[in-house]
C-alpha cells in the first residue's frame, strides 16, 4: 500500500513544507530487512528523507543516494529515491542492539556513530551528476540533514524524522516533515518561523495524535496561512532485474566470472535493497564471459 506525501506553501510564497507518513514503506524496509528496533529507525528515518528529498527533484527520471555513514554499531545506512515517489534502502548491520538512550528513546545517534559524514548524490541524468558531503552532527539524521541543506544547498531548513517501533518489532508510526526558507523569505517572516519552530514537538507524537500530512503541516506552520499544493504516492520499490544482476557480473571482466566459475562453479547475488535471489549456473556464468569480451 502506498503512503502519502504533501506539498504546501505558506500564502506568501516565503517557506515551503513537505510532510509524509512513511509507515509502510519503513515496514517494508523492515520485512525485507529483518532489522531490529535501532536499524529500522536509522533506516526509517533515512528513507523517510530520502522519500522526501526525491520528490523535490523537477527533473523528470532523476533520483538520489543518500549515505549515512558513521563509526557506529549499524555501520553504513543507504537510501535510493527518485522523482516518482519511489525508495528504496539498506543498512549494513540490521541487527545491530545500543541500550536505550538518556531519554528512554531508540539511540539512532550512537546506532550510526558521529564520526563520519552524511554524503547525497543526486542523478539528474542530462545534467552533471550533484555531489554533496558534509561531517556527521549528532547521527540522529534529521539534524544532519538539515545540516547538509543548510551548508551543501544553502536553505536554512527544519527537518523532522521520526520512526516508533512496537513491541512486535512492527513499525507503530513514521513520518516526518520538512520546512524550507525560501531565498526571498523577509527578515519578519524568517524571525516568525523561528519562533514557532520552538514550539514544535516530536513528529512521532504528532503521528500518535493520528494527524494526517495537512493535521501535520498546519500544525507545524500554525502561525501561518498555508496553501496545500498536492498529495503524492510514495512507496518502497526495488527495480532489481535479471538484467541488472547480469551486467553486474559481466561488468566484473572475464577474468573474474572465471574465478567464479573455477571455484564455486555457479553463484547467486542477492539484492541489498529486497532481498530477492538471483542464481547463474556454469552455463549462464559462460554466456557472461562471451559478453564481458565483448
Ligand atoms: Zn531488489
Amino acid at each position: 500500500m502506498a503512503d502519502k506525501l504533501t506539498r504546501a506553501v505558506t500564502k506568501n510564497g516565503f517557506i515551503r513544507i513537505f510532510a509524509v507518513n512513511s509507515k509502510n514503506i519503513v515496514q517494508a524496509a523492515h520485512d525485507y530487512h529483518k532489522t531490529l528496533p535501532l536499524a529500522t529507525a536509522a533506516l526509517g528515518r533515512l528513507l523517510t528523507g530520502a522519500v522526501i528529498m526525491g520528490s523535490m527533484m523537477k527533473e523528470e527520471n532523476s533520483s538520489l543516494t543518500m549515505q549515512l555513514v558513521g563509526d557506529g554499531p549499524l555501520g553504513r545506512v543507504l537510501a535510493v529515491a527518485n522523482s516518482k515517489g519511489e525508495v528504496k534502502g539498506y543498512v549494513e548491520n540490521p541487527f545491530a542492539d545500543l541500550p536505550l538512550n538518556r531519554v528512554g528513546k531508540l539511540d539512532v545517534g550512537g546506532g550510526v556513530g558521529q564520526n563520519g559524514y552524511l554524503s547525497v548524490v543526486k542523478d539528474l541524468r542530462l545534467k552533471e551528476p550533484y555531489i554533496g558531503q558534509v561531517p556527521l552532527q549528532t547521527g540522529e539524521v534529521g539534524d544532519d540533514l538539515a545540516f547538509y541543506f543548510a551548508q551543501s544547498e544553502q536553505v536554512p531548513s527544519l527537518v523532522a524524522l521520526g520512526v516508533l517501533v512496537d513491541r512486535d518489532y512492527s513499525v507503530k508510526q513514521a513520518g516526518g516533515f520538512i520546512v524550507q526558507i525560501m531565498p526571498d523569505c523577509d527578515e519578519f517572516n524568517l524571525k516568525k518561523f523561528e519562533k514557532a519552530a520552538e514550539k514544535i514537538t516530536s513528529v512521532t507524537s504528532m503521528l500518535e495524535k493520528g494527524l494526517s500530512n495537512e493535521g501535520l503541516i498546519k500544525e507545524v506552520m500554525k502561525d501561518f496561512e498555508v496553501d496545500i499544493l498536492d498529495e503524492i504516492d510514495v512507496d518502497y520499490v526495488c527495480d532489481c532485474c535479471d538484467e541488472r544482476m547480469q551486467r553486474a557480473i559481466v561488468s566484473l571482466g572475464k577474468k573474474e566470472i572465471q574465478d567464479i566459475i573455477d571455484e564455486q562453479g555457479e553463484t547467486e547475488i542477492v539484492c541489498q535493497f529486497c532481498d530477492k535471489a538471483y542464481r547463474y549456473d556454469k552455463n549462464a556464468l559462460e554466456e557472461m564471459i562471451e559478453r564481458a569480451k565483448r
